[in-house]
């Protein structure tokens, strides 16, 4: 076998071990016969894998009870819709905090149903900090404030510690690329949503945790596919769902429970992170383009200060087996993702790989 060491965005790198358990049970899942992906998804054999993965999922982030975990399809993209559709229902009126790519279009999607009002951006310099807010910024008529967790291009993120004051607001938060990376306090959340193939699965599948409350109050004009109750009362069952994503998700969860749970990946993450960040920031060769203290966990940019360097340096980092290491086209250079199923070795090889080419660069 011969694996890479794959930095992509996503979809990303899945643990090695659940690629192998799936490879097993692709043919016959556990004597039944036949594939997940031939199952009826009313079956009793496929039920019981949605539910275990809803309820690992429970269990990983401590949901609490009054809150739905949703599978849905249409990626987070589709949420940039959907949030607004269920949820702009008492005052037609949204708060954003646009601090990349992700979050512009969620608030240029939501301006189709009601007004997203921008509170702060930080376009101004490429995306690379976290703007500071304070409750005062936000309008108290506003049906929920919307923000981006992780900002997946530019790799920045707004840290559990240091999340928006919305005062009695509701929060709702784009997670695709940071969900189950470190521990985040579900409650002070109305809406989470995240695509999956970040940091749980397969493309295909969106996960959405919502507030019981906020169910059932969808704009007449939302098709019935895009209302959340539809998906709530079935049990994410409405139509078929994705579900051999699911499995693999459900897979995953395993994975993660068994290494600990969120807390202890969260030691993890860091311990990976700091070490890249370290060896960048003392390295004199290269630089990373996000402001210290607003950095990403998943996502780490960075460039080569001889920037006529950066195209070589991706050349070369394929030929050792470390791929798709080209930052988005927006900010150019580099950028490593390192997901909860990167390794620590593909960290230890990268800046290995990232020694040796400055050394002969110098
Ligand atoms: C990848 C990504 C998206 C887009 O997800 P799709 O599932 O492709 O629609 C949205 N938001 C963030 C933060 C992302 O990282």
């Amino acid at each position: 076998m011969n694996r890479i060491y794959n930095f992509s965005a996503g979809p990303s790198t899945l643990p090695l071990e659940v690629l192998e358990t799936a490879a097993k049970e692709m043919t016959d899942y556990h004597g039944f016969g036949l594939s997940v992906m031939e199952m009826s998804h009313r079956s009793n054999a496929y039920s019981d894998i949605q539910d275990e993965a809803e309820s690992l999922l429970r269990k990983l982030l401590h949901i609490p009870e009054n809150y739905q975990v949703l599978f849905l399809q249409g990626g987070a993209s589709t949420q940039f819709a959907m949030v607004p559709l269920n949820l702009m229902n008492k005052n037609n009126t949204a708060d954003f905090l646009i601090t990349g790519n992700w979050a512009d279009k969620a608030q240029q999607e939501a301006q189709r149903f009601g007004e997203a009002r921008v509170v702060a951006s930080s376009k101004d310099k490429t995306y690379s900090y976290i703007p500071q807010t304070s409750s005062d910024d936000f309008n108290s008529a506003a049906d929920y404030v919307h923000i981006c967790t992780n900002n997946t291009i530019y790799g920045t993120r707004f840290t559990p510690e240091n999340l928006p004051d919305v005062g009695n607001l509701d929060l709702v938060a784009d997670m695709s690329s940071n969900i189950l990376s470190e521990v985040y306090d579900i409650e002070k959340f109305a809406l989470v949503y995240a695509g999956a193939q970040k940091n749980m699965g397969p493309a295909g599948v969106t996960v959405v945790i919502i507030r019981d409350d906020l169910i059932g109050n969808a704009m007449d004009i939302t098709p019935t596919m895009l209302d959340y109750q539809t998906h709530s009362k079935a049990g994410s069952m409405y139509n078929t769902p994705p579900c051999y994503n699911i499995y693999i998700c459900k897979l995953v969860f395993e994975w993660l429970d068994r290494l600990g749970g969120v807390q202890a990946i969260e030691k993890i993450n860091k311990h990976k992170s700091q070490k890249l960040y370290d060896y960048i920031d003392n390295s004199g060769f290269y630089r990373g383009t996000a402001e210290k203290e607003d950095r990403s966990l998943m996502n780490v940019p960075f460039i080569c200060k001889k920037d006529e360097l950066n195209a070589e340096f991706i050349k070369q980092a394929k030929q050792q087996g470390l791929e798709n290491l080209k930052g988005h086209r927006a900010v150019g250079g580099m950028r490593a993702s390192i997901y909860n199923s990167m390794p620590q070795e593909g960290i230890d090889s990268l800046i290995s790989f990232m020694q040796e080419f400055a050394k002969n660069n110098a």
